[in-house]
């Protein structure tokens, strides 16, 4: 005998969670099976949420050793505890996935703990985290396994010499130094904790600038801005070898067009190169599911995959790995599968990176609308004309507003700031809504607030910024 449901999710990420408490508030019978023993997933187990908990925690302890001065406040020795630190970020990821499962609890979902293997269609085998098996059918299956960390050819990664972000988001000490492998959010994110908790920090990126999706200029002044804070970059470089000895590692880094290589010694590696979407275990062969050619499982737009009632959704599919994306297409498979017109825009989903300042982006850069031949506006705005942004002593950055010559739509946004991923969802909105400049230009912006620079970008658009 088998358990039977209406929907059953495979993973308790962000994507299978939402998935699952929107199925059951929509009246179906809904399931969700999760192997690792905690929900959450990647984001709040070993992703978003500790590392926001660490960039949080590191930032009040740079501020503290080196940014209270100009504020008039004179601090004592600053001393570093970081076992506590790290006790608190790890109650916070406690707190975080426990309440998933009241969550789950309220809305009766029922919460299966193990792998599941999808037999055929309709049906699952669970091998329980407690031992022994637990047989599944359901009208519907949603897949929803996420990603892992993927590492580059020939090298291990230990989780103490060499780690991923996993193991970058628990070292038991402040490296001296510390070799980050890839440019990106993630890199930059972690690599930011660690430099502010002391360690010197190199950046090795195989392009010629960091995050290269973002617009041109954002990523130029990001990196800018990180280098000044003193992250060190070795930009259109590669990682050919890490040798590991017994008290530090060394890694060896050639030009990306090819020469001679030189050796940077430093005591942790971290590999930040990417993720990969995770299917193991999961039984797609034998479930006859396609995967394209990054091994990620395919959908069309209605998440269906080529088997009847099994859906994908979140990093295991097409798109960009974040949790809000994987959220908003659980909500949308669940309204899909309940009769509604579940659906995702995809090109109103804004990108966070959480340094300090934060940068923040949603819909098109500058690159993407001369690409496409759209005729656009650009409205920029310095956060150094913003009061609050002065008044807070925090005057990095700027917010830019593109604008399509033909509509006067919002079509992009792009923002460096220290509150940058808050002011962007404004900007996504306008997005989503397809709302004008003048739309945002004519809406009320409490003052003092970092909000009015979003204002003034908009008025800029049409060359009419007041505080410029
Ligand atoms: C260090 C780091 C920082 C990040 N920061 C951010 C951020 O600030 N903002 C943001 O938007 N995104 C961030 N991300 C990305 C974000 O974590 C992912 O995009 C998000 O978790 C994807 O959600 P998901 O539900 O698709 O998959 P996941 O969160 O990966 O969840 C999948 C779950 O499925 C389970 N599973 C897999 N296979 C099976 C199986 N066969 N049976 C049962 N269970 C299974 C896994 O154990 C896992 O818990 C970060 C990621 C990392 C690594």
């Amino acid at each position: 005998m088998s358990d039977s449901y209406d929907v059953v999710v495979i993973g308790g990420g962000p994507g299978g969670y939402v998935a699952a408490i929107r199925a059951a508030q929509l009246g179906l019978k809904t399931a969700c099976i999760e192997k690792r023993g905690s929900l959450g997933g990647t984001c709040l187990n070993v992703g978003c949420m500790p590392s926001k908990a660490l960039l949080h925690s590191s930032e009040l302890y740079e501020e503290a050793t080196h940014g209270m001065e100009k504020h008039g406040i004179k601090v004592g020795k600053v001393s570093l505890d970081l076992a506590a630190m790290m006790a608190q970020k790890d109650k916070t990821v406690g707190e975080l996935t426990s309440g998933i499962e009241f969550l789950f609890k309220k809305n009766k979902v029922d919460y299966i703990q193990g792998l599941g293997t999808i037999t055929g269609p309709g049906s699952i085998k669970v091998a329980l985290n407690d031992g022994g098996d637990q047989d599944v059918s359901a009208k519907n299956i949603i897949i929803a396994t996420g990603s892992d960390v993927a590492s580059l050819p020939g090298i291990d990664i230990d989780e103490k010499q060499v780690v991923s972000s996993t193991g970058a988001l628990e070292l038991p000490k402040v490296p001296k130094h510390m070799v980050v492998i890839g440019g990106g959010v993630i890199g930059l994110e972690l690599g930011s904790v660690w430099r502010r908790l002391g360690a010197e920090v190199t950046v090795v990126e195989y392009m010629d600038r960091i995050t290269p999706e973002m617009d041109k200029e954002v990523s130029k002044t990001f990196q800018r801005i990180l280098k000044k804070q003193g992250m060190k970059f070795k930009m259109s470089s590669k990682v050919t070898d890490i040798a590991k000895l017994k008290s530090k590692v060394k890694v060896s880094v050639e030009p990306a067009a090819g020469g001679d290589a030189t050796q940077i010694d430093c005591d942790v590696v971290l590999v930040s190169v990417g993720r990969r979407a995770y299917t193991d275990g999961l039984g797609l062969d034998s479930a006859g599911i396609k995967t394209d050619d990054r091994g990620r499982v395919d959908v069309n737009d209605h998440f269906e995959t080529n088997v009847p009632g099994i859906y994908a959704i979140g990093d295991v599919v097409r798109g960009a790995m974040l949790a809000h994306k994987a959220e908003d297409e659980g909500m949308a498979v669940a309204e899909i599968i309940a009769g509604y017109a579940g659906h995702v825009n995809y090109d109103a989903i804004p990108g966070v990176v959480y340094t300090m300042p934060e940068v923040a982006a949603v819909g098109k850069t500058e690159e993407q609308l001369k690409e496409a031949g759209i005729s656009y506006s650009v409205g920029k705005f310095p956060m150094t004309a913003n009061s609050r942004a002065k008044a807070n002593l925090q005057t990095d950055g700027f917010v830019k507003v593109l604008t399509d010559d033909a509509t006067d739509k919002v079509v992009g946004a792009h923002i460096i700031g220290a509150d940058a991923g808050n002011m962007i969802a404004e900007l996504a909105l306008a997005v989503e809504k397809g709302l004008t400049a003048e739309d945002i230009a004519y809406t009320s912006h409490a003052h003092p607030t970092e909000m009015e620079a979003v204002r003034e970008a908009a008025l800029a658009t049409e060359g009419r910024p007041i505080h410029m």
